[in-house]
């Protein structure tokens, strides 16, 4: 492998790695974009890069220049890492929810970290909306000026995926892909590799994999935007449509329950060595399910958005848990019986 000349240009080429026990499931062969394996770890550096980058090409961000974002985290760290390498510096506004391993990293990251109440996006104190208030501010007051990365409507962010996730993906399955599911955050990954792959073969299926409190899968079904229950999962789950989802070809949608997506996260760890957060077992869950409905023999790829260290005091922590009535698997609590 070359040389990269910096951390930004590490962001993206990502490995495809076969899920070999939902590949067994369906009899389909089921493929996971390993986006934990980007410097910030999550899928979303590809966001915070393409936002930087737009943002330097039309003039609006100067040298030494404040990047403002609300972000369930993943955005921030990214934001904040390429920030640190190209010389520009962070404000984010995170929901005070948010896991504190994410928090941890955007301090460590140098990110100046504004927690706020997790208020829907109707409130007027919601974390989107300070986050665009803030960063009008110290457009005005700060030295090298300050602009609001805004991933829910700068459809920079899926442009993202329109020119790297989606095309690594139809090459490295050499166009060998019947479909392609993601969950929705910002709408980015979904819309940008929905829109990629169909430009190259209409026939690929688009699936949705929502968690339960989103209203996304019920608008693909209805049109009506409307959420019932609750999700542990961060950083995905929508209750408007976006820019970025705005257009995305959506073909298929499913409502997959913690119930259904948690047990995936931690056969994936146990018998497979991969460590991944919430929202992709929301992923790999909504795969199973397109898998059965296309049948075996169907080549399906999701995202594997971020790594599952980033949860470890939520989504792998048996009193949390307990505490939401999840089911806790026996290895989370085993004690060593080798006597040392
Ligand atoms: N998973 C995680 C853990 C995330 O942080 C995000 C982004 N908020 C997503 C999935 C969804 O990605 P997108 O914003 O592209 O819809």
């Amino acid at each position: 492998m070359a040389i990269k000349s910096d951390v930004p240009s590490a962001i993206g080429n990502t490995p495809l790695i076969k899920l070999r026990r939902a590949s067994e499931l369906t009899g389909c062969t089921i493929l996971g974009k390993a986006e934990f394996m980007n410097p910030g770890q999550s899928v979303k550096d590809r966001a915070a890069l393409f936002i930087i980058k737009d943002a330097v090409r039309r003039g609006a961000l100067k040298p030494g220049g404040v990047i403002v974002e609300g972000t369930a985290g993943n955005t921030g760290i990214g934001l904040a890492l390429v920030a640190n390498a190209l010389g520009f510096r962070t404000v984010i506004v995170i929901p005070e929810t948010q896991s504190q391993e994410k928090k941890d990293m955007l301090r460590l990251a140098g990110a100046e970290l504004i927690e706020v109440p997790a208020v829907p996006y109707a409130n007027p104190n919601n974390y989107v909306k300070v986050s665009g208030r803030l960063a009008e501010r110290l457009a005005a007051s700060e030295p090298n000026g300050a602009i609001w990365a805004n991933q829910f409507d700068n459809v920079a962010n899926r442009q993202a995926h329109i020119e790297t996730t989606g095309p690594e993906i139809w090459d490295q399955t050499g166009g060998e892909i019947d479909g392609f599911v993601s969950a929705v955050g910002t709408g980015g990954t979904l819309a940008g590799v929905g829109i990629a792959l169909k430009e190259r073969n209409p026939k690929i299926a688009i699936a949705l994999a929502d968690p339960m409190g989103s209203a996304i899968a019920n608008w693909v079904d209805t049109g009506e935007l409307k959420a019932t229950g609750s999700s542990i999962t961060e950083g995905i789950g929508q209750g408007r449509v976006t820019k970025n989802l705005e257009g995305a070809p959506i073909d298929v949608a499913f409502q997959i329950p913690d119930e259904e997506a948690l047990p995936v996260v931690f056969d994936l760890l146990e018998h497979e060595g991969l460590c991944v957060g919430g929202s992709s077992g929301i992923n790999v869950a909504g795969a199973i399910r397109l898998a059965r409905r296309l049948g075996p023999g169907h080549t399906i790829v999701t995202v594997l958005c971020d790594y599952g260290t980033r949860y470890q005091s939520k989504l792998f922590n048996p009193a949390f848990l307990r505490g939401k009535d999840l089911p806790v698997p026996a290895w989370l609590e085993r004690e060593s019986t080798i006597d040392p």
